[in-house]
């Protein structure tokens, strides 16, 4: 699968505006001057290996920059990424009293936090108590396996659901406040059978809120050292594979060794890096969403220190939207209303080859989802007719005013319109024949009052009078499902199981198949993110000065 060595690097990585090694330097950090950089493995990957013992001693061009930046500070952490794992990871180091350094990318803090939707689920939460819920973390990882098909990983899911309610407390008790009703069963992907899933006012900038100040404080009082426009580029090793410092490198290029005892790479998922997005999913990144620097540096440097990569096979797309082109990753022009529950569907769905692929009123959200995943290109048409269109009460693109609906279809790359079915085929970039078919024992079906061939129950009409319409939509995702193997410490592991010592990964590093599964469970990416971090800092990182 990772056929492609040397394609991951984007040429459209955004450039950080605010360099500050100088500022690093100010607060201790000698920049570093020699480069010893090689290329390392097939992914070609720039590796700083630091040789041991006399070999080590040779090595006279990499040995004053390791004494100068090890005699300069030695971290007890170092975070890569201060995103929604990496500020709870520093956060609560910090409280425990140690020397923490955070670097970012980005010239700002907060990471995906600033576009998620933030929905979040636990137990035994206050927002459930004051609504006399009664919950445990037995039901919510029994709803989790259950949503994600058994997918997830059973250990961290349990650690996950173990100690999310205690985050959402957390979150609550410094100001973290919820929507009016929840929490609440579900919002857009499968529901819970009991309410524990909310969301703020603002998404994910309502958690982001809450934690800025307190990250901000910790950096204040000295705790943690942060350095924003700063990217890590490289993991340091000693000579048995420990890793010990990483190397960063500023957006003006300069670099920089930072020696640590712990390393926590939070450095997202691969979502803004389309190529390397596909190598690990098979599939290609049809939107891009993500956080524009969240470009897969998380997995090269856990696999440049002998990681590896598991969950692009649980892959799964969001039920489709319509693209602006097919030129990937595209622009979304429209979501698409296909809860049945919300909008119960007039139209048919068909594939490529113009066969109904599923029943349009399935009121399974994952049920669609795995559906269209096993479509080719993950493409449906939404294929209707004239009195479809007119007798509807509400329209499947409902954040679209009617004018525009209608312009498209003489305007827009994914709309077709034609007098006949056969020539909205042609139009459109079905089968003909199939869609044909498709329509005559969808229309037979309802004409001699026998069951709809895919079980539909909701079919008000038949597909049958001209002019006729298509709508393309096409799968998508927000978050990357493959990341970084780790055990149930959230240690990086090998592929032997063995783990790479002093480092941690966490957040969408570790991949969102990992806690997700192959759906999207509810808040199974922000919370684990959260907890994870929170865990790591209050209890699972070590350090002896
Ligand atoms: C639109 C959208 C909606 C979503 N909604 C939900 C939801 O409702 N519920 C849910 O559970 N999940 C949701 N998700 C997923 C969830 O938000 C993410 O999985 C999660 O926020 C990722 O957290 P993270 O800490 O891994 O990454 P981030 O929060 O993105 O943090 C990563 C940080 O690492 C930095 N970085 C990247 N490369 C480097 C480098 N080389 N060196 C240093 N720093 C680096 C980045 O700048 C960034 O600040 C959504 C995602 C999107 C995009």
């Amino acid at each position: 699968m990772l056929s492609k060595p040397g394609m991951w690097q984007t040429s459209s990585q955004p450039s950080p505006q605010v360099p500050n090694l100088d500022t690093a330097a100010r607060d201790g950090e000698v920049p570093m001057t020699a480069s010893s950089d090689e290329k390392f493995g097939t992914f070609n990957i720039s590796k700083r290996h630091f040789l041991g013992g006399l070999a080590g001693a040779a090595a006279t061009s990499v040995l004053p920059v390791w004494r100068r930046a090890e005699a300069a500070t030695m971290y007890d952490i170092i975070v890569i990424g201060a995103g929604t794992a990496g500020m709870p990871t520093a956060i609560f180091a910090a409280e425990r009293g140690a020397k923490v350094l955070v670097i970012d990318k980005a010239p700002i803090t907060g990471g995906t936090l600033d576009r998620s939707t933030g929905q979040i689920a636990g137990s035994g939460t206050v927002f459930q108590k004051a609504k006399g819920i009664v919950d445990s973390a037995d039901a919510h990882y029994a709803d989790n396996m259950r949503i994600n098909n058994g997918t997830a990983d059973p250990v961290l899911t349990r650690m996950f659901v173990d100690h999310a309610g205690d985050t959402i407390n957390w979150l609550a008790a410094n100001g973290y406040t919820v929507r009016d009703g929840h929490p609440v069963l579900g919002g857009g992907h499968e529901d819970f059978t009991t309410p524990r899933y909310q969301w703020g006012m603002e998404g994910g900038k309502t958690i982001y809120k809450v934690m800025e100040p307190l990250f901000t404080a910790a950096v204040k009082k000295g705790n943690v050292t942060l350095a924003l426009s700063t990217g890590a580029v490289d993991l340091i090793q000693d000579g048995k594979g420990a890793v010990v410092g990483v190397t960063c490198e500023d957006d003006a290029g300069r670099k920089q060794d930072f020696m640590g005892r712990n390393v926590v790479i939070t450095a997202g998922g691969c979502g803004a890096n389309p190529r390397m997005f596909q190598d690990l999913h098979g599939t290609a990144l049809t939107t891009q969403i993500a956080y524009p620097y969240n470009v897969g540096q998380s997995i090269l440097l856990g696999l440049s220190a002998g990681g590896y990569v598991r969950g692009g096979d649980l892959y799964n797309p969001l039920f489709g939207t319509v693209l602006a082109d097919d030129n990937f990753p595209s622009e979304q022009a429209s979501g698409f209303m296909s809860n049945p529950e919300r909008r119960p569907p007039w139209e048919i769905y068909v594939n490529s080859h113009g066969e109904r692929f599923m029943r349009e009123d399935d009121p399974s959200v994952d049920r669609r989802e795995h559906a269209l995943a096993r479509q080719p290109g993950m493409r449906m048409w939404v294929v209707f007719d004239q009195e479809m269109l007119s007798k509807a009460p509400t329209s499947f693109m409902p954040r679209w005013k009617k004018e525009k609906f209608m312009d498209a279809f003489g305007s827009h790359p994914m709309f077709a319109k034609a007098d006949s079915l056969h020539a909205l085929g042609v139009k459109a970039g079905v089968d003909p024949q199939g869609l044909a078919a498709s329509v005559a024992s969808f229309n037979a079906a309802i004409a001699s009052g026998t069951t709809d061939p895919k079980g539909r129950a909701h079919r008000p009409v038949p597909l049958a009078k001209g002019p006729f319409y298509a709508v393309r939509m096409t799968g998508w995702t927000v978050i990357t499902f493959a990341g970084l193997a780790v055990d149930g410490t959230l240690r990086v592991i090998r592929s032997d199981g063995s783990p790479i010592p002093n480092l941690f990964a966490a957040g969408e590093a570790i991949g969102g198949g990992a806690t997700s599964g192959n759906a999207y469970t509810n808040g199974a990416m922000v919370t684990p993110a959260l907890t994870f971090g929170r865990l790591l800092g209050q209890k699972m990182l070590k350090w002896k000065a």
